[in-house]
């Protein structure tokens, strides 16, 4: 193992740092991936771990329940759901006698830094725990419990936090681990339910957790294309049960075959009493009079395989974590950390847990506003789009409504349709009239244009795929002509364009042509589309999540066909000449080595990878996970790589290579890329409104930027891309490298 340095105690005796890892309070997909990278990061720098068992309870009860981790302990759990060290909800450390047991117990092993995964509740307990820390060592010593010098060496506790809860309810973090997983679980059932209801035209009322959080029942209701939705922060006004039977009667009418209501468990009206799914049901059951199911998803939610983003971001936050308290001294602040506009953030622990609970407080007072407010703007944004989406308020356009094409071009994303349907549904609920253009930019120079009215795009949602059609091919300069006239005959106003690299090349082909064909000069908009992930603008693409949870499922089964032999892998994704699919599907799939062609794979690389694999498999390991981008290396190709281990690798163990190829284009799209193909489009639209409102012609790209969606001018879009080899010249996710470095083996 290179390491470049080795954390030791501060104290000056030399031994190494120990850090202690708990997860505690309700369980939560990802809390694993989290632990794994702890353990591994901290050995990898030369620390010592201790898995403490059963949450608070196991510092409390010591002995076995206290375990020194070494690599190989956190094997093969990155893809299990729950926790496998445990979790309790621990009366005893609630009281004082309670954290004197636990300081105790972790002075005689020397700990004195954990890290703790869970909710608000416990975050405070460790908040508590850290506060009391010199008080209790004082009194441990004099009841003899411990040496002096002991509490002289660690006079502080050291800290530091990881929210695990499945209701994305925590302020400072725009997830939690878990709750991208209980959103998956949450989809799936809706698209489940959706179908069966559609069939018997039959209505559904959805119960989900989230005691005083609607994230998950709001952002499942966009997701899955639903019809009305109950939050806790915010309740409906007074006679409500008759707007949502009057909008479900709307929906039936504009075209919908079910009707899907979602109640957060949490959900009240404006007097504070509890709405109860049962009692939806009923109103629903007499109101339009027919058969109305109640499905309460219960501790589904919480089970189940993590997604690929709870596991990615956990390993993460994980390695954030030990690095933090590893370079930690009695003086640091007490944080959390958290994931924000994928960057990793620390904030202070105590205003986490402060401004969290502010929320609760504001639910119960029936400050409503304010509780909206601390959820933050997106959240408030969102509100208001799943209202336009859901309610066809306004289905004819007015004879002065402008026209608004859509097209897609490049290759297939998931998450096509779903943008291609808020396009339709917002465009129409804020007065334009929408068209659809078949088949690409074939398609417009060919005038197949048709327009889309509301219950046109009913279902798009959960299909992956594009209705609309999508081809790869820019314009010639030949097709210019015919494309100008189709956009005069068809008078089109505004193009929003969706989809990847060639979509782009050609909405800016077209805005270069503007003088010489006027009718291009329209206000045109890209949305990015791509599960290559390699535009401008945009630190995400549409699809670009589904097609990771497609090959981390893909990951996940090789492993499981491999276990029962000694295996070397060798698995090629898609991603041309970007590596965000081949990082991001090794650090969610737990790949030992990622080849990427932003670093090249140089022999001496492979020749040293051989020898420690040899070495390894000698030891006693029993697999090998190599993931390889498509283009990695033009001459190092993955039948190369498979044939060199092969060759190499004898009797130690066999290598199968699988190129996972276009089942990353095909998934239904996952809850994150229908969220994201629905915001990414509401601002398109209102850019495109804008303009229009304006009477001018810009054209923009729009992305997510950080936590921020936003636009830059198509003139400028090359300027920030690599051009031979199409993609962005800053690309945010490298960093991760260093994070895959840390977890995956012993031969960096
Ligand atoms: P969550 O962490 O998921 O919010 P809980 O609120 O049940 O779950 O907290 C989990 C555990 O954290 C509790 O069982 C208890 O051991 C500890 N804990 C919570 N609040 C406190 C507190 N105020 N003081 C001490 N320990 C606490």
């Amino acid at each position: 193992m290179a390491l470049d340095h080795h954390a030791t105690d501060r104290s000056g005796h030399g031994a190494p740092l120990r850090i202690g890892i708990l997860t505690s309070g309700g369980d939560a997909q990802g809390m694993n991936a989290a632990v794994r990278a702890v353990v591994r990061t901290a050995i990898s720098r030369g620390a010592e771990v201790y898995a403490i068992y059963e949450g608070y309870q196991g510092m409390i009860d010591g002995g076995d329940r206290i375990r020194r981790f070494g690599w190989e302990d956190v094997g093969s759990i990155l893809n299990k759901g729950g926790t496998t060290i445990g979790t309790f909800r621990s009366k005893e450390f609630r009281e004082r006698s309670g954290r004197l047991r636990a300081a105790r117990n972790l002075l005689l092993l020397g700990i004195d830094r954990i890290v703790v995964i869970g909710g608000d509740g416990s975050l405070s307990g460790l908040d508590l725990f850290r506060a009391e820390w010199p008080g209790l060592l004082a009194e441990l010593v004099e009841n003899g419990e411990i040496a002096p010098q002991i509490a002289e060496a660690h006079p502080t506790l050291m800290i530091a936090g990881l929210v695990g809860s499945i209701d994305n309810d925590l302020v400072g973090t725009d997830m939690t681990i878990g709750a991208d997983s209980a959103l998956h679980r949450i989809v799936d059932a809706i698209d489940a339910l959706a179908s069966t209801a559609a069939s018997h035209q039959r209505s559904f009322v959805v119960e989900v957790m989230g005691r005083h959080c609607g994230y998950l029942a709001l952002m499942s209701a966009i997701a899955g294309g639903c019809d009305y939705v109950l939050i806790p922060e915010h309740p409906p006004a007074d006679g409500w049960e008759d707007r949502m039977c009057a909008e479900l009667r709307r929906g039936r009418a504009a075209g919908r075959r079910d009707s899907i209501v979602i109640v957060a468990e949490g959900a009240r009206d404006r007097a504070g009493n509890p709405i109860t799914s049962e009692y939806v049901r009923q109103v629903i059951e007499r109101e339009l009079d027919e058969d109305t199911r109640v499905t309460i998803l219960g501790h589904v939610q919480r089970g189940g395989v993590p997604s690929a983003f709870d596991r990615w971001a956990s390993t993460w936050l994980g390695y954030t974590a030990a690095e933090e308290l590893l370079a930690a001294t009695p003086d640091s602040e007490a944080n959390v950390i958290g994931i924000r506009g994928n960057r990793m953030s620390a904030i202070p622990l105590v205003e986490a847990v402060r401004q969290t609970r502010e929320v609760a407080a504001c639910i119960e007072r029936a400050d409503y506003e304010e509780a909206m407010a601390l959820r933050g703007s997106s959240f408030t944004e969102m509100t208001k789009i799943f209202r336009e989406l859901a309610e066809p308020s306004r289905v004819d356009a007015s004879d002065c409504a402008k026209r608004i094409a859509i097209v897609h071009a490049g290759g297939l994303a998931p998450g096509m349709n779903t943008a291609a349907r808020a396009a339709v549904r917002l465009g129409i609920s804020r007065g334009h009239t929408m068209l659809g253009v078949r088949n690409g930019f074939h398609g417009l120079r060919d005038g197949e244009i048709e327009e889309m009215d509301w219950g046109t795009v009913e279902g798009w949602t959960a299909d992956g795929g594009a209705e609309l059609g999508v081809r790869r091919s820019v314009p010639k300069l030949d097709w210019l002509y015919s494309i100008s006239r189709s956009l005069e005959e068809h008078r089109v106003d505004a193009l929003l364009v969706i989809g990847g690299w060639n979509a782009y090349e050609s909405a800016h082909l077209l805005y270069s042509e503007r003088e010489r064909y006027p009718s291009f000069t329209i206000p045109t908009v890209c949305v990015p589309a791509s599960i290559d992930n390699n535009l401008p603008g945009s630190e995400l693409s549409i699809g670009c999540d589904t097609a990771l949870n497609v090959l981390v499922e893909a990951i996940d089964r090789l492993k499981l066909s491999g276990s029962a032999t000694k295996r070397a892998f060798v698995v090629e994704t898609m991603g041309r000449y970007c590596g965000y699919l081949a990082l991001m599907s090794g650090l969610a799939g737990g790949a030992e080595r990622v080849y990427l062609h932003e670093d090249g794979v140089q022999i001496t690389d492979l020749v040293r990878d051989i020898a420690w694999l040899r070495e390894s498999f000698a030891a006693g390991r029993r697999l090998f996970l190599a993931v390889r981008n498509e283009n990695a290396s033009e001459n190092y190709t993955t039948d190369f790589m498979a044939r060199l281990l092969r060759e190499e690798g004898g009797d130690l163990f066999d290598v199968r290579q699988a190129v996972i190829g276009h089942i990353q284009q095909g998934g239904s799209p996952t809850p994150f890329d229908r969220l994201f193909a629905t915001r990414l489009t509401s601002h398109a639209i209102n850019l495109l409104g804008d303009e229009l409102a304006a009477g001018t012609s810009k054209g923009y790209y729009v992305g997510l930027m950080g936590s921020k969606v936003g636009a830059s001018p198509i003139a400028h879009m090359m300027e920030h891309m690599d051009k031979e080899f199409r993609r962005p010249l800053d690309q945010w996710w490298l960093a991760l490298r260093d994070v895959s470095k840390a977890v995956a083996g012993e031969a960096h």
